[in-house]
């Protein structure tokens, strides 16, 4: 596997996660919120995000787990580490690095629900609606990309690539 082109540059990324911000914060005015970082791929769009929202905000974290240094989903998703705050009646957002078959984002609304919270929202840097097995909705995107497989930006091949600061195509 190696980097074959850039798809998303640092200064699209930046100015598309200041507009998310800015609409959370919106749309949040009168609450506060709990963002809630799905680990470890929107880890480093979790950090830019968060520190544009402009409300009071709590956050969260949850690991999961289903590619196994593969670049297809497994589709067997499993919870690596859990949630530790409560979010019985809070607003939660749930920031995901990429949506592919849906798979993840079901498991994680099924894992949610059962928490009990007031609302459930989800926030997704990127989003590749070709490949949908699973209904997904989206209430906040960052970028609609093709069907390829991408890396950087906390997004990995292998573990490999997450601190890279723009979203490269990989090719096999
Ligand atoms: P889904 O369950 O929607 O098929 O997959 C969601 C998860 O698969 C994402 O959270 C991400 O970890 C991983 N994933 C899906 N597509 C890509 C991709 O193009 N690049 C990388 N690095 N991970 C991906």
């Amino acid at each position: 596997m190696e980097i074959e082109s850039t798809l998303i540059s640092e200064a699209e990324i930046q100015k598309r996660v200041w507009e998310l911000g800015q609409q959370i914060s919106e749309d949040y005015s009168n609450r506060e919120p709990v963002l809630v970082c799905v680990l470890k791929g929107a880890a480093v769009f979790f950090a830019d995000l968060f520190r544009t929202v402009s409300i009071p905000v709590r956050c969260e974290f949850i690991q999961l787990s289903s590619y196994d240094d593969r670049t297809e989903s497994s589709g067997h998703v499993r919870t690596v580490q859990g949630l530790n705050g409560n979010l019985h009646n809070a607003d939660v957002v749930v920031v995901e690095d990429i949506v592919d078959t849906g798979q993840t984002l079901s498991f994680l609304m099924k894992e949610f629900q059962a928490l009990e919270p007031a609302s459930v929202k989800v926030c997704s840097l990127l989003n590749k609606p070709t490949r949908r097995i699973v209904s997904a909705t989206i209430d906040y995107v960052g970028f609609e990309i093709p069907d390829t497989f991408v890396v950087g930006y906390g997004l990995d091949y292998a573990q490999k690539y997450r601190n890279l600061r723009e979203i490269y195509h990989i090719k096999a």
